[in-house]
């Protein structure tokens, strides 16, 4: 087996696809018998929504979403930014579905009830077996075995404060009654009323105190409201109900020889709706450049994944702590700090800066989404992409540079107004690698496409 991905989350199977795709074969071993149906993220923004795209991915996911399109804003934090993002509304079970759909039909092999024990043994139905895997990649959370069986550090702070989440089979009783949709902040924690789907209210709670131990009860989960509200929420028949502590870390290492990270395993944030993104990229990084180092490429370019991946994931860490303490200090002297951010972000330099953060973090050239005409047919760049290869763009008609591409790149004959250069050298995982008409320039480039 060229792959052992553990942990059947949203990042190990797309992972899992990414490699296929590449050519590689891959086992995802998961310790859970059946998929877990916890709600968890409520969708995707950003940049991975382009690369769903680049992968054909796209229609399915816009036929199980809520809301598909841009988005016309963001929060940051407590702050809304009016600027539009790329967003789909699904549900993490329903994305995970398709994502399992999807590693399936490129022929990975998923094995649920298989629980990494150490780095060559797992636990399955039927006792203990050998695992025999070039390469093993821990896609296995927050708490992730392979990390600590590497010995890889998970540097960070945990904050003293538990939130408690639920959804409930109610509507939104609450409304003129002091409450508004969305956290309600008050002197001993904050209060959380929405919903996205009718029938479905989604509530949440957020104090100091110590994690209880046991799994979390409806009546624990009134108790905080009442100490922090004061008074008690008709909060209907709880559907499901969590308790989590959140963290800020991020992983000294994303590689440690033939074991590497991504994910949850690499890196948790304090504020919601970046961990997925984030994920979900460091799994197409790593994809392509994974498969063909076992189709024997040089491991340098497994080490453009940590070079790559590890800034983004430590900027996601940066942004994520300052919306989390925007969103946590109370009293005048927080009012006054998200008063001041609000107003310097409602320009346009600060928000197109935050915009970008919350886009994906990431310093790299990807290729934009530019119409093209290939023998005639109008088509787009990630059109093009759907094969997960290589593509030299030639936009000029130059012989010398396609002769430089080799046979394992995809070459694409194209006619575009808007291109930026006569070639574009295009990674599978949509980054622009080289882009001009040099072709000692692109030699290079094809040579090392990893940075
Ligand atoms: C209440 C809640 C709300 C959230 N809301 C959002 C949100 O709005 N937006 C957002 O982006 N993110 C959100 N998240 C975070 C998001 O759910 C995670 O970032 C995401 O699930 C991480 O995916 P992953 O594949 O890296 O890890 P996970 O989803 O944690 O998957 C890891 C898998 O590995 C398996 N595993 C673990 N150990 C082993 C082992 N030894 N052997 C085999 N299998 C193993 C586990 O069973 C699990 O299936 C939320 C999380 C929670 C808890």
């Amino acid at each position: 087996m060229d792959v052992a991905v553990i942990g059947a989350g949203p990042v190990g199977l797309m992972l899992a696809a990414e490699l296929r795709l590449g050519g590689a074969d891959v086992v995802v071993l998961e310790r859970r018998a059946t998929p877990d149906q916890r709600p968890r993220a409520n969708g995707l923004a950003g940049r991975i929504v382009e690369q769903l795209d680049h992968r054909g991915l796209l229609d399915r996911f816009r036929a199980e979403a809520g809301f598909a399109g841009p988005l016309p804003g963001f929060p940051f934090g407590p702050v809304p930014l009016k600027t539009p993002m790329p967003g789909l509304m699904v549900q993490q079970p329903r994305m995970e579905a398709l994502l399992t759909e999807r590693a399936l039909e490129l022929g990975a092999e998923i094995r649920r009830g298989h629980e990494l024990a150490d780095l060559g043994t797992v636990r399955g139905p039927d006792g203990d077996y050998r695992l025999a895997a070039k390469y093993v990649v821990g896609c296995d959370g927050a708490h992730s075995r392979v990390r600590e069986l590497a010995g890889i550090g998970f540097p960070g702070t945990t904050d003293d404060e538990l939130m408690r989440l639920g959804h409930f089979r109610a509507d939104l009783p609450m409304f003129g009654s002091g409450l508004e949709r969305g956290w309600n902040r008050r002197p001993g924690g904050r209060v959380l009323v929405t919903s996205l789907t009718p029938g479905v209210l989604i509530a949440g709670v957020r104090e100091v105190a110590p994690e209880p131990a046991g799994e979390p009860t409806l009546e624990e989960f009134r108790a905080a409201v009442r100490r922090v509200l004061g008074t008690d929420l008709a909060l209907g028949e709880p559907l499901w109900l969590s308790r989590t502590v959140s963290s800020a870390r991020l992983a000294e290492h994303y590689r440690a020889g033939r074991v590497l990270l991504a994910g949850d395993a690499a890196h948790v944030f304090p504020a919601g709706g970046s961990s997925l993104n984030v994920g979900l990229l460091d799994a197409v990084n790593l994809g392509w450049k994974l498969a063909a180092v076992v189709r024997g490429a040089g491991e340098a370019l497994l080490d453009s994944y940590h070079a790559e991946r590890h800034p983004v994931a430590a900027r996601t860490l940066t942004h994520t702590r300052v919306q989390a303490l925007l969103d946590r200090l109370t009293g005048e002297d927080g009012d006054a700090l998200r008063t001041l951010f609000g107003e310097l972000a409602a320009f346009d330099e600060p928000k197109r800066h935050l915009a970008t953060l919350l886009r994906d973090a990431d310093e790299l050239p990807y290729v934009p989404d530019l119409p093209l005409t290939v023998g005639g047919r109008a088509t787009r760049v990630a059109e093009v992409m759907r094969a997960a290869r290589p593509v030299l763009f030639d936009f000029a008609g130059r012989a010398d540079l396609r002769e430089a591409a080799g046979p394992d790149v995809k070459i694409v004959t194209a006619a575009c107004p808007d291109a930026p250069a006569d070639a574009l050298f295009v990674r599978p995982d949509g980054v622009v690698a080289y882009q001009g008409d040099d072709e000692k320039a692109l030699r290079e480039a094809l040579a090392a496409p990893g940075r």
